[in-house]
């Protein structure tokens, strides 16, 4: 639903527009609209205050202490602390400072951003008496440098990256008058652009391993020679409820003290000393993954899936998520064929394909859905609605497309939701009268006008709310990759509705007696889109509802 897909993108204008629609809405429903009125005049003042804010600190050139600029990894290398976010960064999210205190200086940095799992890591470069890195505040990572001399340190950044590096360390006597020129250059930010810069004019003979980091859902690990696979030990099992994954590389790896590295959805990922010739990084996680590597001469990437589904599951289907009990009819079927186009196009075959699509589509969501058939069986209408009220569903949808006589034939497309309701449309009733032919309760039109008047007006609200959801998220689903004509949503007098729950609708998913769109009809690839846009129309009726309820 709109709303919540703005408050997630944390548009504050688009929140405040998505309120009035609520607003308005609610007020037709007769529901209580105060606290939605409230909560719009609170954000329309903290709009007004919020462009003022923003104004005063791009002036001020001040750090913004709402940026939320995830770190993904922090480590040292050579003379240098490298620190890689998950998101573009600026100088304004540093703040560089000196402490003297006593006979020890410090270099301190705060960086906006929180590492995740950061406990204070001791990080360490030789001839620096102490790197200590902690999460000073939940939002602010520090990191500081404490030494007897002090240090002439800068910092560059580019992209994700920030990068510290300690210029004046005497670690060994090629710290020469040439090395120095060419440090010099480094400190304008361009000539520095990856890691991989410093790293190529650095040669480690004592340690294996050069570098050991994340990247999206990989680790990747650089080694300062050939590797192969023959150093290399792995081993997957069960411990305590965590599936462990244990890499055991041949080779050293200077800071490794223990190191935290984060992927998002995994538990834990350590990186530690197994002994004085091999680093283990293990990777620890309360669900299974799906573990594999890649090595390639200097470089092995530890890949892991298994992750984005966890994360589909958290995120779908929407924030407070209510499983809700669904019944769907494809309509028609066995010797009631429903509409028929050309080509031998049974209306029947398919209702029931979209159905069943549309059936998984919200099981998989978390939904309670029933098929009031689920092979070519007749059902008589009633019976129909029948299932719908001994589950207690909240919604009921039949499923039906439509068809006009063969002169108009090439003219006539589209989709169409009708909710029940007393036709005031001769078209409406024309449908409906089609559909209805398969009901046994025949009845009079002046019975018919008295029974629809009596139809309680929440239900017709109701029901008129899910089709415009549903038939909006249809059109949209199906618009990625067709043309598809919007006939709207529409009030109509069906049988099969008359029973059925609160919220019942009835989708004419397209007119079989088209030659194009029909032939479309009969294709998986727009049944599965129709029952995905009917799934979401359905999920966004729901999540509005929530609201009033
Ligand atoms: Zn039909």
């Amino acid at each position: 639903m709109s709303y919540l897909k703005a408050v997630l993108r944390k548009d504050n204008q688009s929140k405040i527009n998505e309120l009035k629609k609520l607003i308005i809405l609610g007020k037709k429903l007769n529901k209580n609209t105060t606290p939605d009125v409230k909560k719009l005049e609170i954000l329309l003042k903290r709009e007004n205050k919020s462009t003022k804010t923003s104004i005063k600190e791009t002036s001020n050139k001040k750090i913004s202490s709402d940026s939320n600029y995830s770190i993904n990894s922090v480590y040292t290398q050579k003379n240098s602390i490298i620190v890689n976010f998950n998101n573009k960064i600026s100088k304004k999210h540093i703040k560089f400072f000196e402490l003297n205190q006593g006979n020890i200086h410090k270099d301190v940095f705060d960086i906006n951003g929180n590492f995740k799992d950061a406990q204070p890591t001791v990080l360490k470069i030789d001839n620096i008496k102490k790197i200590t890195i902690g999460q000073f505040k939940p939002k602010i990572l520090r990191i500081v440098l404490a030494n007897e001399k002090n240090l002439k340190t800068f910092y560059t950044i580019k992209d994700k990256q920030l990068i510290i590096n300690i210029r004046n360390l005497n670690t060994s006597k090629s710290f020469s008058k040439i090395r120095t020129e060419k440090i010099v250059k480094e400190v304008k930010p361009k000539t520095i652009t990856t890691i991989s810069t410093i790293s190529n004019d650095y040669i480690d003979t004592e340690n294996e391993i050069r570098s050991i980091n994340t990247k999206n859902t990989s680790i990747e690990i650089e080694f300062n020679k050939k590797f192969s696979k023959k150093n290399l030990s792995y081993i997957a099992y069960k411990n305590n409820g965590y599936y462990e994954d244990i890499f055991d590389l041949k080779g050293k790896f200077k800071y490794t003290k223990p190191i935290k590295l984060s992927i998002d959805g995994i538990d834990k990922i350590i990186v530690s000393n197994r002994d004085s010739k091999t680093t283990r990084i293990r990777i620890s996680n309360k669900k299974d993954l799906k573990v594999y590597y890649i090595l390639n001469k200097r470089k092995l990437t530890i890949k892991i899936s298994g992750l984005s589904s966890s994360k589909k599951t958290k995120a779908l289907p929407y924030p407070n998520f209510q499983s809700k009990t669904i019944v769907i009819d494809p309509g028609h079927g066995a010797h009631d064929p429903g509409a028929v186009g050309p080509n031998k196009r049974y209306e029947k075959v398919v209702t029931l394909k979209v159905a069943k699509y549309l059936y998984n589509i919200l099981k998989q969501r978390g939904h309670k859905v029933h098929l009031t058939r689920n092979k070519d069986t007749f059902i008589k209408v009633g019976k129909r609605t029948d299932l719908a009220l001994k589950k207690n569903a909240d919604v009921f949808i039949s499923i039906h497309a439509n068809s006009v006589a063969k002169k108009n034939a090439a003219k006539v497309s589209g989709i169409e939701t009708y909710y029940l309701s007393p036709a005031k449309t001769e078209r409406a009733k024309r449908v409906a009268a089609k559909e209805n032919k398969s009901d046994i309760r025949k009845m009079s039109s002046s019975s018919t006008q008295a029974f629809l008047s009596s139809l309680n007006a929440p239900k017709i609200t109701h029901s008129r709310l899910l089709s415009i959801d549903v038939q909006r998220e249809m059109l949209a689903s199906v618009g990625k990759k067709y043309k598809v004509k919007d006939k709207g949503s529409r009030p109509g007098p069906f049988w099969v509705l008359l029973d059925a729950p609160q919220a019942s609708i009835l989708v004419e998913v397209g007119y079989i007696s088209h030659p194009e769109e029909g032939r479309r009809l009969y294709t998986r690839d727009y049944q599965k889109l129709l029952a995905e846009g009917m799934a979401n129309g359905i999920d966004t009726y729901f999540q509005m509802k929530a609201r009033f309820d």
